[in-house]
């Protein structure tokens, strides 16, 4: 396994639509393995393969991984393919990214959702979750469309942020 590096705003391939992927080889497998380790790492509660500069359809989640929280038990997902097949509701999250580092901002999401995927092995999921678990499968698909999460913001807000970014760099 291997801790991948983490591609940071504004690269551009944080913006390009990811691929469906077509079949689960080996290669892929190890890809998903990278991206577990690299969450862990990070620490994070989910990573897109965006953000490590791979433009194939793959999330994973563990919404235990929290540091600050210790409360949430964990919960490996490894999804490829991931769709919002349903959603519910409205709710307001406060959200970070490791793709936008120490920006955290409320964010408007589905309170529900359904989603269909597969899983590492090619055998189908589906994941209907509320909570923290929702609003991360929203964001990490998202990030699956080149949307980040500041993109979901007003533009007076966006256009803050953006600044900020590009005077840190
Ligand atoms: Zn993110």
């Amino acid at each position: 396994m291997a801790i991948l590096p983490i591609r940071v705003y504004p690269d551009p391939v944080l913006h390009k639509r990811a691929a469906e992927v077509e079949e689960i080889t080996a290669e892929l497998r190890q890809l998903i393995e990278d991206m577990v380790e690299t969450m862990y790492a990070a620490p994070g509660v989910g990573l897109a393969a965006p953000q490590v500069g791979v433009l194939k359809r793959i999330i994973v989640i563990d919404i235990g991984n929290d540091d600050a929280e210790k409360k949430r038990p964990h919960q490996l997902f490894k999804l490829v393919n991931p769709v919002i097949v349903e959603g519910r509701g409205e709710t307001v999250c406060d959200e970070g990214c490791l793709s936008v580092p120490d920006i955290r901002e409320n964010v408007k999401r589905k309170e529900w959702v359904k989603v269909e995927a597969l899983d590492e092995n090619g055998q189908p999921v589906v994941i209907e979750t509320d909570g923290l678990l929702a609003i991360c499968l929203q964001h990490e698909i998202d990030h699956l469309d080149g949307v980040l999460f500041i993109d979901n913001l007003s533009s007076v807000k966006r256009a803050m942020i953006k600044s900020k970014l590009r005077k840190k760099k």
